[in-house]
């Protein structure tokens, strides 16, 4: 609520009398705050790596491009800077599109276990570190209406977060249950958890716990909103528990209908 006061005064000096105009803040005026601050963010999330960048090619500039050891490693960081600046301008790109009005979901019916199956085996076949995989899946058939690419992002983020933040010798499991008029998935690790009054705020734009730890892991502080916008155009939800020092695990929803699925059998 804001409010404005006028006093009107007679030219004698006399206070008649004041007026104050209340009014809500309104919706349109959140709406211009809310993009002030996305702006303002993503200038900054655009600058940082610039800045790097732009000092370490002059320190190249100046020199450095003939030393054989502080050279290549010169490049690598702006090259992973780089990757950066990409993989957010994609981000926001994703996010730009499901903002807008015409924005349209391509939905078919996809058996979600061999989809979840797939994507578990990419990450299993490429990923660097040593973190053991555990599926407790239904393992028929299950069948829902979704836009296969979009959740496959939303699976994606969730678990490249997951393989991030997971310790050396680490285990991810990965369950999908019935849960009412929902198909519920989970992935959990055991990596560094999120302080219990942060939780809910991993899914904001650009929210980052640790924003050094994980600007050095190369995240953009998006996809966990992404992965949100995506589920709830799908009339799902996404949610989180977590432990500090023990894990977390990341929940979401999928409308399920068993009837629609008898078609199916
Ligand atoms: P980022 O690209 O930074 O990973 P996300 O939107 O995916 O952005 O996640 C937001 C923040 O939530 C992360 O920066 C991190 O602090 C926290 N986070 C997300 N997933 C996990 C996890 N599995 N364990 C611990 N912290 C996590």
């Amino acid at each position: 609520l804001r409010a404005n006061f006028s006093v009107i005064q007679k030219e004698t000096g006399f206070v008649n009398g004041v007026i104050a105009v209340l009014h809500d803040v309104t919706e349109q005026e959140k709406i211009d705050i809310e993009r002030r601050e996305f702006v303002a963010n993503v200038s900054h999330e655009l600058r940082t790596p610039l800045t790097t960048m732009r000092s370490y090619l002059e320190a190249l500039a100046e020199g450095a491009w003939q030393d054989d050891e502080i050279a290549p490693r010169f490049l690598e960081v702006t090259q992973e800077e780089t990757e950066r600046m990409i993989r957010l301008v994609n981000d926001l790109l994703q996010l730009s599109k499901m903002d807008s009005k015409d924005y349209r979901m391509n939905t078919d019916w996809i058996n979600f276990t061999s989809l979840f199956n797939r994507v578990i085996d990419r990450f299993d076949l490429s990923k660097s570190q040593n973190v053991s995989f555990k599926r407790l899946l239904i393992e028929e058939a299950v069948f829902v209406e979704i836009d296969q690419d979009k959740i496959t992002q939303v699976l994606d983020n969730i678990i490249s977060n997951a393989l991030k933040y997971s310790p050396e010798g680490g285990q991810v499991t990965f369950t999908t249950s019935y849960k009412d008029e929902f198909l519920l998935i989970s992935v959990k690790d055991e990596g560094m958890g999120i302080p219990r009054d942060k939780v809910e705020k991993i899914f904001e734009r650009f929210y980052r716990v640790d924003k050094a730890r994980t600007r050095q892991l190369g995240g953009t502080g998006l996809g966990l909103a992404i992965a949100r916008e995506m589920v709830e155009a799908h009339g799902g939800r996404i949610w989180a528990e977590s432990e500090e020092g023990k894990g977390t695990t990341i929940y979401f929803t999928l409308p399920y209908d068993p009837a629609q699925e008898d078609e199916w059998t």
